[in-house]
C-alpha cells in the first residue's frame, strides 16, 4: 500500500481521482484491512491545513480526537474527550469519528452546534449538511459552526459488550431580537434523534421542555427523556 500524504487541497483530490482510498488514524481500517487486504493507494489529510484547523467556530477532519480542547464549543471538547481510550484518542480523527464509525460520538455534539461540513471529491469542495455527509461518506475537510451561549454533553457510563450509551448534547445558540434557539440530539442505541426549540426572552424553563417534548424527542424511551430534561434545565439555567 502507498500512503498519500498531501500537503494541500488540490493534491488531495489529485490523489482521490487516482483512486486512494481516505484513510484517518487506521484505528478502524487497519483490522478491516489485515483481514481483507490493504488497499494500493490511500490518503490521510494530515498534512492538509484545511483538515488541521482548530478554532472556536471550526475543526478539521484531521484533528486528532486528544486534541480537541476548549478552544471549541463544551459540547465538542467533551464528546471527543468521552471516546474510546486515551490511546485511541490520540490516533482517531474527527472525520474517523464521524463520517467513518458507527458509534459517531462527536455526531450528536456537531449536529446541536448546527455544523456545516467542507467537503472534499474529485471535482473540489463544497459545503454540505451532516446527514448528506453521512449518508454518502463524503471526504470530511473540516465542520464549521456558528459559536453557542452555550453548549453541554452527556454520555452514559458504557456496559461492556452492550448497546452504545445514551449520548444526550444541547447547545443554545442567539437569536436576532434577543432570546436563544435551543438544539438537542440525543443518542439512543445507535439512532440519534434531534428536535429544536426557540426560548424567547423571559420563557420559563418548563414552555421550553414542552416544546422540545412536542418534537421527535418526545419520543425517547422514558429514561433517555429524563436524561434530556435534566441536560437543558442545566443549560437553561446557563443562559442570560
Ligand atoms: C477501543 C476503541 C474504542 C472506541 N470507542 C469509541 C467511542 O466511545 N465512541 C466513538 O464514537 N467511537 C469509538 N471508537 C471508534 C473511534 O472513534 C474510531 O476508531 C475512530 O473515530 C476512527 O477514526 P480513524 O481516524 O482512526 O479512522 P480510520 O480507521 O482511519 O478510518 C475509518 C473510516 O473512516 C474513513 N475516514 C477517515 N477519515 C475520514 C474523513 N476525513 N472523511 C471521511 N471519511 C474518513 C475511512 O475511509 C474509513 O472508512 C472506538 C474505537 C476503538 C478502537
Amino acid at each position: 500500500m502507498l500512503l498519500r500524504l498531501p500537503t494541500s487541497v488540490s493534491e488531495a483530490r489529485a490523489h482521490l481521482a487516482e483512486g486512494a482510498v481516505p484513510v484517518g488514524g487506521a484505528t478502524l481500517v487497519w483490522g478491516v484491512w489485515q483481514r481483507d487486504g490493504f488497499p494500493e493507494l490511500a490518503v490521510s489529510l494530515r498534512h492538509v491545513p484545511e483538515a488541521n484547523v482548530l478554532e472556536r467556530d471550526a475543526l478539521g477532519g484531521a484533528v486528532l480526537l486528544h486534541r480537541v480542547d476548549d478552544r471549541v464549543p463544551e459540547v465538542l471538547h467533551r464528546a471527543a474527550g468521552s471516546v474510546g481510550t486515551g490511546a485511541v484518542r490520540r490516533t482517531a480523527t474527527v472525520g474517523g469519528n464521524i463520517v467513518g464509525s458507527t458509534l459517531r460520538c462527536l455526531l450528536p455534539a456537531a449536529l446541536v452546534l448546527d455544523a456545516r461540513a467542507t467537503v472534499l471529491d474529485q471535482d473540489g469542495t463544497y459545503e454540505t449538511d451532516l446527514p448528506e455527509v453521512i449518508a454518502k461518506r463524503h471526504l470530511l475537510l473540516a465542520l464549521r459552526w456558528r459559536e453557542p451561549v452555550a453548549s453541554g454533553y452527556h454520555k452514559a457510563p458504557a456496559d461492556a459488550g452492550g448497546s452504545p450509551p445514551l449520548v444526550v448534547a444541547a447547545a443554545a445558540h442567539a437569536e436576532e431580537g434577543g432570546g436563544h434557539r435551543l438544539r438537542v440530539a440525543v443518542r439512543d442505541d445507535h439512532e440519534v434523534v434531534t428536535g429544536s426549540a426557540a426560548r424567547p426572552a423571559g420563557t420559563d424553563h418548563g414552555q421550553v421542555l414542552r416544546n422540545l417534548e412536542e418534537t421527535d424527542l418526545g419520543a425517547l424511551p422514558p429514561t433517555a427523556r429524563q436524561v434530556l430534561r435534566r441536560e437543558v434545565t442545566d443549560l437553561l439555567s446557563r443562559l442570560p
